[in-house]
């Protein structure tokens, strides 16, 4: 660290994102990402001439077109969607737009960490709210939290989703404090809470398209809620940065959200697939989380999470490990494709056959 950091930044932690290492091909089962291209019809926005003919030129700060695309998703109006350059800065925004500085907000103990990167950075105080220990939600402690607080439904990396009814009464119990319900997994088998931002002032639910729209290199995300909080999260991103989303990010956004079949196809595979892969890790000895997401969360009573990592990252194919309480015995893997999963499982296999 320079002499020149803010002093307010002293002791922050920032994100590590899953690791991208170039040194051989890797079957990358780590960052719950997808190998899978996006639409086809994503390549064409890109080709467009028009498109390139006007990239000299700034794109629309407030993102129309795109909020109109996500807004008809949902049956919502463009007015209560905010856009991002990926669900992260949504995020980042919200907490600069709503939370006070030195203001308290929650999340579980165990959940995505950059909730507790972001809030280090903004200078919150932060709860962290212990999961059951069947690692679900507590939601009657999510509900008597009287600040923000923010999760994943589905959690990661546990995978397992609360009710809307649970999201509403969490809402209800406290209406005078935001509850931002991060819906990053939503798409593989759970449900969304998007409609209940009519009638719950204080609900903002986000997404991302880095998933199960299979555009984590085009990063974009939205926030749903009232038309005014949309509107003050504007006014903090216009003094901010006015044009954080280019024309051909905007473009592919666009063009896949149009695509509502092939989204469909692709996050029905994963979900057979996912299926396919507890069910064989399962026949293995292996303790699975019933997953709603992307990604499967395991533990083995004879393999520790942390070497079935390693031997894992040698045989080629990259997973994740958390060396944190309580979850320091499991492994996140995220559900590639059928080809994807083999390796994983017939190098698993391996592994279990050596012990
Ligand atoms: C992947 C992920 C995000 C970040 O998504 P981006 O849109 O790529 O920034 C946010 N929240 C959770 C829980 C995630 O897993």
């Amino acid at each position: 660290m320079s002499e020149f950091l803010a002093s307010r930044y002293e002791g922050l932690s920032p994100y590590v994102p899953g690791e991208q290492p170039k040194d051989r091909t890797y079957v990358k089962l780590n960052s719950n990402e997808t190998s899978v291209p996006p639409a086809p019809g994503v390549a064409r926005a890109l080709a467009d001439p028009a498109l390139l003919a006007n990239l000299g030129r700034y794109a629309d700060p407030h993102c129309m077109p795109l909020r109109e695309a996500v807004a008809s998703t949902y049956g919502l109006d463009a007015a209560e969607v905010f856009c991002g350059n990926g669900s992260d800065e949504v995020l980042g925004f919200l907490l600069l737009t709503f939370c006070e500085p030195g203001s308290r907000i929650a999340f579980p103990d165990v959940t995505y960490g950059f909730y507790r990167d972001f809030s280090s950075t903004q200078g919150l105080d932060w709860t962290e709210i212990p999961l059951l220990d069947d690692f679900t939600l507590d939601v009657d402690a999510f509900a008597a939290f009287d600040s923000t607080v923010v999760f994943p439904n589905p959690n990661a990396p546990t995978g397992l989703a609360i009710s809307p009814a649970d999201v509403v009464r969490i809402c209800e119990t406290h209406p005078g404090r935001l509850v931002i319900v991060d819906e990053a997994y939503v798409d593989y088998g759970s449900q969304t809470c998007a409609p209940l931002v009519r009638d719950h002032r204080n609900l903002v639910v986000v997404h991302t398209m880095s998933k199960s729209r299979n555009l984590a290199g085009a990063h974009i995300g939205w926030c749903l809620a009232q038309a005014d909080l949309v509107s003050d999260l504007n006014d903090i991103k216009f003094s901010f940065n006015p044009f954080n989303l280019s024309a051909p990010t905007m473009a592919m956004g666009i063009a896949a959200l149009e695509d509502e079949g092939y989204f469909r196809a692709c996050t029905h595979q994963i979900m057979e697939t996912r299926e396919r892969t507890r069910a064989e890790l399962e026949a293995m000895g292996f303790t699975v989380l019933p997953s709603v997401t992307n990604f499967v969360f395991a533990t083995h009573p004879a393999l520790r999470a942390h070497d079935w990592l390693v031997r894992l990252r040698e045989a080629g194919v990259l997973t994740r490990y958390y060396a944190a309480p309580r979850i320091d015995d499991w492994l996140r893997v995220t559900v590639g494709t059928d080809e994807e999963m083999d390796v994983f499982l017939r190098e698993t296999r391996r592994i279990l056959e050596t012990l």
